[in-house]
């Protein structure tokens, strides 16, 4: 068959790899003029850092066959993302710990200790927290919650924590050991030459061809059976309900000599400070040596007409949306949705992959089966 993915980034890639393995014909396009959508790396032409052009990207997963799967395309160097806050004219450890714990109320808690000092300090008479406000209240308390997630939370998402709902604060954001890696996953690293080596020798098929540069047209359509969107899925029905919402962010970069701030990721935690957190990019590659280094400051606002759109909203009103543009797409033929844009969810990569391959091999068993390819695979 004769397929068109839109958009280049992980889930059309491996979908377009997937298919092209299995002799399908796919043609994968995208707008802007490189692959790897939104886990772009390229160096910086002044520093030569490898820079992640659309914000941090750190590879983590417990998905054996993802890390399998993405090992055939390219080499990951150890990499432990440990994060660091600027809080109050302090730095400290995230996510929350012993360390920050201890540190921040001038103590020498063992776990134990720490524990009951936390449950002291939480608000025990909300029983059923209905906001992220009233959960971290519950969890940590006033104290650590304006310190760590009250203004960090608030410059995110561009609304008071008191207006969104507690579901996005699950677990206790705490750890009462000094486990200061960020990600709790089996597999952690960073791609050697960055992501875009990656999915470029993903894409590198003789059954797929590559068009940069080129956005969606309808008139595309005649020439292919199957489309793969993972652009936006309501721009797939021409907005006609109205635009599903999402946070766009604006990286003001710049360079210094030597290092900036030793280390490649810090939060900003008080409201007062307009951006939420600095990425020094070269703390991404310890193993390359670099004399000048390359920073972004990361600012958070609503996405507008032109922006690109980074993190699904999915507040009330864009889940109401959502479900209408569910039931057009739940019914829509020769086209499947795929990815964080096509489907409007937050994916990580592993998880965006993990998907992909599902996806790709939901269609080819559909196809044996004599069965109409299905416009979502993903549970
Ligand atoms: C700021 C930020 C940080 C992140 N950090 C991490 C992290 O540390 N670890 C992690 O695992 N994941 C992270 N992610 C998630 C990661 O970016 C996604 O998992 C991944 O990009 C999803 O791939 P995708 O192919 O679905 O979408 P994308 O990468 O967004 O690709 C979609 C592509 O479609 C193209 N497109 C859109 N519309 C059209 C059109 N009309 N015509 C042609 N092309 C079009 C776009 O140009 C884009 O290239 C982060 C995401 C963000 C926003």
């Amino acid at each position: 068959m004769k397929f068109l993915c839109v958009g280049a980034g992980f889930s059309c890639a491996v979908i377009a790899r997937e298919l092209a393995q299995s002799g399908h014909k796919v043609t994968v396009i995208d707008q802007r003029s490189h692959t790897a959508g939104n886990c772009h790396t390229e160096r910086d032409k002044e520093t030569n850092v490898m820079v992640h052009i659309y914000g941090p990207h750190i590879f983590h997963t417990n998905n054996e066959t993802v890390w399998n799967y993405l090992q055939k395309f390219g080499e990951f160097m150890p990499y432990t993302n440990r994060v660091k806050a600027v809080s109050g004219g302090q730095v400290y450890s995230l996510p929350v710990n012993l360390h920050t714990i201890n540190q921040f109320y001038g103590k020498t808690f063992s776990p134990k200790e720490a524990k009951a000092w936390i449950t002291e300090q939480s608000d025990q008479s909300i029983t059923e927290p209905q906001t992220f406000e009233e959960q971290a209240m519950k969890f940590v308390g006033k104290d650590l919650y304006q310190a760590f997630f009250k203004g960090y939370t608030a410059k995110q998402w561009g609304v008071s924590p008191t207006k969104l709902p507690a579901s996005i604060l699950k677990r206790l954001p705490v750890r009462f050991n000094y486990d200061d890696n960020y990600f709790a996953h089996k597999y952690q690293g960073m791609p050697k030459n960055g992501y875009t080596e990656i999915v470029d020798n993903i894409l590198n098929h003789e059954n797929i061809t590559v068009q940069l540069n080129t956005p969606f047209d309808e008139t595309m359509l005649s020439e292919y059976d199957h489309v793969f969107w993972s652009a936006p899925l309501d721009a797939w029905f021409k907005h006609q309900f109205g635009k599903l919402g999402y946070r766009t962010l604006d990286f003001e970069a710049f360079t210094d000599e030597g290092d900036f701030q030793g280390n490649a990721v810090i939060n900003y935690c008080d409201e007062a400070v307009p951006y939420t957190r600095i990425t020094e990019h070269k703390y991404f590659a310890s193993w390359e040596q670099h004399e000048k280094t390359v920073c972004y400051k990361e600012f958070s606002r609503s996405c507008e007409d032109g922006d690109i759109p980074y993190y699904p909203i999915r507040l009330a009103e864009d889940q109401a949306l959502l479900s209408q543009y569910e039931n057009l797409a739940n019914q829509a033929k020769g086209v499947s949705f795929v990815g964080r844009l096509g489907t409007y969810r937050y994916l990580d990569m592993d998880v965006t992959i993990a998907e992909a391959l599902k996806t790709a091999q939901g269609v080819l068993d559909d196809l044996a089966n004599n069965q109409a390819i299905q416009p979502f695979y993903f549970a």
